[in-house]
């Protein structure tokens, strides 16, 4: 059996779902071409197709060893779970004692089809018990003492026999007779859809109550699920109707599914005859995989203990690296496995790995590989080659100091970097002639970003500079300048003692070189006194680029709220840096909330009155500062627990964007052939893939952290169609609408990206 549905694709993310085995397939196909019949009808059709019911039902009950036990077949394990719980509260509710307080227990890392629906049918029957989550220790394991402090109040517990996203597995021997000690009569629903096919299950043996699975995640198809029900259990059925099922479960039954799920339960009672690996074969899976990521990843973390998890989950964080990047470098290099967070600008961790303890950016970068026991020896390899061509691409564009791919096929970097952490900018600007590097607002977070890409480029940094005190984080400066420039004068800022004097618009100024370039430092006092924008100018006096910090954001001013603020002498900094450098200089700050990299006085005129006003009106000083109390009165209603650095003023209305599919961008490009197409994914993506044939080798590769300098170089064909492309069509839309803003009138993507283009 393959785990590949492709020659190229290699699928690690079975704990999603898995492939079904072809042998599956064929019978859940046989079972519709021929053995089509209603197991209700009373001719012959129906009765095979009844007795190819049994013989699954039978076969489950086996492999359960839940004999006494009901099975019923369900369309997955998200139904079984509302079947258990709603038998579960419908029964308790009849002898519900209205002078006492009861709860709902569920383990803090069950899958969020459990406590929602606990909550659901919580609040729908009137019960209105409490739901109390019980906690897990750093390893997974539940908090026995918990339990038995909660189980004499609740009505029902809800674990897991394995974590979706661990792989970490409970002791249901221990679980049962702490249960029992403290509540014989306690409703216990154990989760078991991932241990199906990977721990042996001996039900009837427990007092486990309701144990929810599900075919998809052991290469059944999608919509077949079943249920074992303890004898003695209550139970209320979910969907009533026609009686099918013994009157548990109404619903004409899905025979190709249970044809298919009976193939599967056949090769896990018959190991001689099966496409599914022993668990001993499985551990050496693991360890294979294991040392593959780590001779590639050599910083790597694993999140979990091997002692006391499933061998087909690994669950890892790459120090430095977010989830989202490592998703995007494995998709690239067609290996498919699944984020623990959510792919966001605004990182979100896994509430698993925040219940284990671990620390957030284990839970923010959190990548999770699974396989299942059909996974052969062939794919086995094959996936630890591609890992180590993915992490020799991160390699080669200064991502990590991979040692064993040393980086020697790197392009050389020259020009303007924009490095992100969440919604905070670093900005990095590297003259390739002279070797010289500039840093500006280094972020901790960035640090060893920051160094690897110095050193992998061989860099010499000229100053790391921050554009103001930071009130949100501290500065990843002073390390940094430790490190790099141990001897370097500086004021506390780190704008270096020894520079040249020169002179722009009239006025003295200090400056420094990079290469053939200027950077000048200009007092921009009122976000906080010590603010300061930078200004980078070209040896024909053009400023390329102005860091000014906070006082300008996208869609904003920068907060004057602070102690250290100032209104009425921002109101004097903007003047003057607009005066500095006009209307088009794009304006880089140190913060972009809404993922649109770049802006521009002229830009920002258009969306924000009070900027407006205040450059191009009749703004009076004192107004200014009225409007300014107001707007910074809702910042800190806007964004929780975050010190967010300007209010916005605004409209957050995005452009619509052309949009191509692949086939509509073919023919575009066939008649027009003007067209270009912008491929804006990492250089470790691009290299590992290029799609849409002819068109991808006209492509153009500029990644999201140098979008800024193409939109710098590109002011005089802001007309042209440029078409953006990326692996999902998120990125490409979020780019689009920026550079939309910013005057690129002819701007479309690739709706769903490469991932739709095959
Ligand atoms: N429980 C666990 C542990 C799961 O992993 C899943 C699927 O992600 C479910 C429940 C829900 O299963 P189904 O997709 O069959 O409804």
């Amino acid at each position: 059996m393959s785990q590949t549905t492709s020659l190229s694709q290699i699928y690690l993310d079975a704990n999603a779902t898995t492939p079904v085995l072809p042998q599956a397939a064929k019978a859940a196909m046989s079972a519709m071409e021929e053995l089509f019949g209603n197991p209700s009808s009373s001719h012959i059709t129906g009765l095979k197709a009844k007795n190819l019911m049994e013989q699954t039902r039978n076969h489950a009950k086996q492999l359960l060893g839940a004999n006494q036990g009901k099975i019923i077949f369900t369309s997955g394990a998200t139904e079984g779970i509302q079947t258990a719980i709603l038998s579960a509260l419908v029964n308790a509710k009849a002898s519900l004692n209205p002078n006492k307080t009861y709860t709902l227990l569920y383990g803090a890392t069950e899958h969020k089809a459990v406590p929602n629906s606990l909550a659901h049918w919580n609040q729908l029957l009137g019960i209105n018990a409490e739901l109390k989550a019980i906690p897990v220790d750093g390893s997974g394991n539940l908090d026995h003492d918990f339990i038995a402090q909660e189980a004499a109040n609740a009505l029902m517990i809800c674990t897991m026999a394995v974590n979706n996203e661990t792989g970490v597995y409970q002791d249901l021997a221990a679980l049962d007779r702490l249960i029992r000690q403290h509540n014989p009569d306690l409703f216990w629903m154990v989760d078991c859809v991932q241990a199906l096919g990977k721990r042996a299950l001996n039900l009837a043996e427990t007092s486990i109550d309701y144990a929810p699975f599900s075919g998809h995640k052991l290469y059944a198809p999608k919509g077949i699920g079943f249920m074992y029900i303890r004898e003695s259990a209550p139970f209320t059925p979910f969907i009533a109707g026609g009686g099918q099922e013994g009157g548990l479960r109404s619903g004409t039954e899905n025979l190709p599914g249970m044809a298919a799920l009976n193939v599967v339960f056949e090769m896990l009672l018959n190991q001689d005859d099966s496409a599914f690996f022993p668990v001993s074969t499985l551990l050496d899976y693991r360890v294979q995989l294991a040392q593959a990521l780590q001779r590639a990843f050599p910083t790597i973390v694993f999140n979990h203990s091997f002692s006391n998890s499933v061998p087909t989950t690994l669950n890892f964080a790459v120090p430095g690296f977010s989830s989202k990047e490592i998703m995007d470098l494995f998709d690239a290099a067609n290996i498919r496995v699944s984020s623990g967070s959510a792919c966001s600008s605004k990182v979100t961790g896994s509430f698993v790995l925040d219940a284990m303890g671990l620390p957030t950016w284990q839970s923010e970068s959190a990548i999770r590989l699974s396989f299942g026991p059909a996974m052969t020896q062939a794919e086995v390899d094959q996936a630890c080659e591609r890992i180590q061509s993915a992490a020799n691409a991160l390699g080669n564009s200064c991502l990590s100091l991979n040692v064993d791919a040393g980086a020697q096929n790197k392009t050389p970097l020259n020009g303007l970097v924009q490095l992100k952490s969440g919604s905070s900018c670093t900005w990095i600007y590297a003259d390739h002639k002279s070797q010289q590097a500039l840093i500006i607002d280094p972020l901790p977070e960035l640090e060893q970003r920051i160094d690897t890409l110095l050193q992998c480029q061989q860099l010499t940094p000229i100053a790391f500079i921050d554009t103001h005190g930071h009130a949100d984080h501290v500065s990843g400066r002073v390390a940094l300048a430790e490190r790099y420039l141990p001897q370097q004068a500086t004021d506390y800022l780190g704008w270096p003692a020894v520079h040249a004097l020169t002179d722009i618009g009239s006025r003295p100024v200090q400056a420094v070189k990079v290469g053939e370039l200027t950077l000048i430092k200009v007092a921009t006092p009122g976000h906080t006194k010590d603010s300061i924008s930078l200004l980078l100018v070209n040896p024909q006096g053009t400023v390329l680029y102005a860091f000014c910090g906070d006082m300008i954001l996208m869609g904003s001013l920068g907060r004057t709220n602070f102690d250290s603020s100032c209104a009425k002498q921002m109101f004097h900094s903007l003047k003057l840096l607009h005066g500095l450098i006009g209307d088009h200089t794009l304006l880089c700050p140190s913060h972009d909330y809404n993922n649109e990299f770049t802006t521009s006085f002229g830009a920002e005129f258009t969306r924000n009155a009070l900027l407006n006003e205040t450059i191009n009106g009749v703004m009076p000083i004192g107004l200014f500062e009225q409007q300014k109390v107001q707007l910074d009165t809702h910042l800190n209603d806007e964004m929780g627990t975050e010190i967010i650095c300007g209010a916005y003023t605004g409209s957050c209305d995005k452009a619509v964007i052309k949009e191509y599919d692949a086939i509509s961008l073919k023919q575009q490009f066939q008649q027009t052939q003007t067209i270009k197409l912008l491929d804006i994914r990492e250089p470790h993506e691009y290299a590992l893939q290029h799609e849409l044939g002819e068109l991808s080798e006209h492509s153009i590769n500029i990644p999201m952290t140098r979008l800024v300098q193409f939109i710098q170089q590109h002011q005089h064909d802001k007309q042209d169609e440029w078409v953006l492309v990326c692996r999902s069509g998120s990125r490409s839309m979020v780019a689009a609408q920026a550079m939309h803003r910013l005057g690129f009138s002819n701007i479309a993507h690739l709706k769903g990206g490469y991932a739709l283009s095959r």
